[in-house]
């Protein structure tokens, strides 16, 4: 490629609301261009990467076995009624009518279309197992899209779906995934954990994460510094927590606690550890049709809720905030809520709570707590993991510390089992003649956001710097002056040769400053720049390595063997 002819429109500024490396430099290095809130187009230079980044992908899942297809973006809506997900994905699933007035939805992912592809064209469990993916476009309407393609609302994704005759079946292909998968991040150059995850809107049972560690992640993760424990904040496990401070022994009783209603104040009115006090926390509870209904949650006063846990534990599709008014028409009196007594709302309570005692809580009653009380007899149904895991936290493997840290996540794998298969009627023959629903796993990576990660793992001040397998081209040739007939006929001549060769190389021709050039070279970040400039007259050219920031001349007789290090 000539620099002369490339559509790389580069920019001094980035738009105002571009605040991370990834999304200034794909938007200065035009790589990339936006049209609309989370919509880009790729230019010239980001369609070589994502299709660069595409080929790895589609390399190692053809080598796992999987299959290619190519599945539609606009969806029937009957296929996600059948499923239960039209209500229940909520407002990321952008739905639309056509002209007949038929309903349809833009594929935030593609559980319900293939499995609508498979039943009745898979019939017995001798054509399984079977694994069909695609690297396509998806439409999620992100309520926050933000950080270029990070988080856009059209993006690409690899997403696949394995069809099993058995659970066991499944686990051997969500094992091959994660060993495909890392082999992607791998040779992407991705420093990368995989990670114990929640299992969100898509569902099932079993679902990890693969995490890019990066400062600018909006994932948090918790790694244990022993052994190989690591998990999403949303679904991490600790092991239980203790205190060493001497515990409030008290017959239960209730106490007169005027106007303390945070855990602060009743720790220091009873000289008591937090850790023996139970913190009620009030939550809008949004279900199918927008109904809602008051739920509370209770935690240890050290303790944090984490929300995605609670709103599974509610089942909830989203948890808002309740407002005094809600919370006063649902019968509780804000800062003295306790779990007993507590009659005509939904509560949860935290499973390290389980039969503990000497507690510390809100006696449902204005200036009023209970001391002495003990959590039993309290349903199995009311427990559940609600805390947030914390940096310090005791892993629940190993007993090891736990620090946290910041991810992007690059992909998910699940296995989602019957779920998908049970609620739309895909079943298969089983070797004792036995109709049974499929059992299915799903597998996606996030091959625009992967881009983006690409540039977050490795970029300086100046712009990116791509890796070897990612980078748009590998070699930039500049000409230092145009005008001047020996370097133009020199970098000419190695140019076609390199090009003859097939290698990745584009010659910056134009009519421009030596300054500017190495300013997009920096800025666009090629893996080396070659440098045809003054130093030719005795024979020599200067070899740029972006990522190590050094320059070195080389003689040009021996320009070929230095040459293959770049290649
Ligand atoms: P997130 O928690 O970041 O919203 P998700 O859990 O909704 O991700 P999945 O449904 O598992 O994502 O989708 C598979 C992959 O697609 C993700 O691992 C991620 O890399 C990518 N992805 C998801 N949402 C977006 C988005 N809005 N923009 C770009 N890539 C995305
Ligand atoms: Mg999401």
């Amino acid at each position: 490629m000539r620099f002369s002819k490339l559509f790389a429109p580069t920019a001094k500024d980035a738009p105002k609301d571009a605040v991370l490396p990834s999304h200034i430099f794909l938007i200065r290095g035009g790589f990339i261009a936006q049209s609309g809130s989370g919509l880009y187009n790729f230019l010239p230079l980001g369609k070589i990467v994502l299709d660069k980044i595409r080929n790895v992908v589609k390399e190692e899942m053809d080598n796992a076995g999987a299959q290619e297809i190519s599945m539609g973006v606009v969806n029937p809506a009957e296929l996600w009624r059948q499923s239960g997900r039209y209500e229940a994905y909520g407002k990321e699933l952008l739905r639309f009518k056509d002209r007949k007035d038929n309903e349809f939805v833009l594929g935030p992912t593609h559980e319900e279309v293939v499995t609508d592809i498979v039943r009745n064209r898979v019939n017995s469990y001798k054509q399984l197992p079977l694994h069909l993916y695609q690297i396509a476009t998806k439409f999620r309407d992100e309520a926050r899209p933000r950080f270029g393609l990070l988080r856009g609302r059209e993006f690409i994704m690899k997403d696949g779906y394995s069809f099993h005759a058995s659970m066991e079946d499944l686990k051997r292909e969500f094992d091959l995934m994660e060993k495909t998968y890392t082999q992607i991040f791998t040779r992407l150059g991705l420093d990368f954990r995989v990670v114990a995850a929640d299992s969100g809107a898509i569902g099932g049972s079993g679902s990890k994460e693969f995490m890019v560690l990066a400062k600018n992640g909006e994932d948090d993760i918790l790694v244990c510094g022993k052994c190989e424990y690591a998990a999403n904040i949303e679904a991490a496990k600790r092991e239980k927590k203790t205190s060493g401070a001497a515990p409030p022994k008290a017959d239960f009783a209730k106490f007169h606690t005027p106007s303390l209603t945070s855990i602060e104040s009743i720790c220091g009115f009873f000289k008591i550890d937090a850790f023996y006090t139970v913190k009620a926390v009030i939550k809008k509870a949004i279900y199918k049709e927008n109904r809602s209904e008051i739920v509370i949650f209770f935690v240890r006063g050290c303790d944090d809720l984490q929300e995605v846990k609670a709103q599974n534990a509610a089942k909830a599709l989203e948890l808002a905030e309740a407002n005094e008014e809600e919370i006063k028409n649902a019968g509780l009196i804000a800062g003295f809520c306790g779990p007993v007594g507590l009659a005509n709302v939904k509560f949860f309570i935290d499973n390290e709570l389980k039969e503990e005692k000497n507690l510390i809580c809100g006696a449902n009653e204005q200036d009023y707590h209970h001391v002495g009380v003990c959590m039993f007899n309290f349903k199995d149904e009311r427990y559940a993991d609600l805390i947030e895991v914390k940096e310090g936290d005791l892993c629940p493997c190993c007993g090891g510390g736990l620090s946290q840290t910041k991810g992007i996540e690059v992909g998910h794998i699940f296995q989602l089992g019957q779920k998908y298969s049970s609620a739309m009627n895909a079943a298969f023959l089983d070797q004792n003649g036995k109709t049974q629903p499929f059992f299915m796993g799903c597998y996606g990576i996030g091959v625009s956001r992967l881009a983006a990660v690409m540039i977050e793992a490795n970029h300086d001040e100046k712009g990116c710097i791509w890796n070897k397998q990612c980078a748009p081209y590998l070699l930039d040739i500049i000409i230092s002056n145009i005008k001047n007939e020996a370097q133009a006929k020199f970098a000419e001549e190695l140019y076609n040769k390199l090009k003859s060769e097939k290698k990745e190389v584009i010659l910056d021709d134009r009519n421009e400053r030596f300054g500017f050039k190495m300013n997009d070279f920096e800025l666009i970040g090629f893996p080396h720049a070659l440098i045809v400039g003054r130093e030719l007259d005795d024979g020599k050219v200067e070899l740029v390595s972006r990522a190590a920031g050094v320059k070195e001349f080389v003689d040009i007789d021996k320009l070929d063997e230095k040459l293959k290090e770049v290649f």
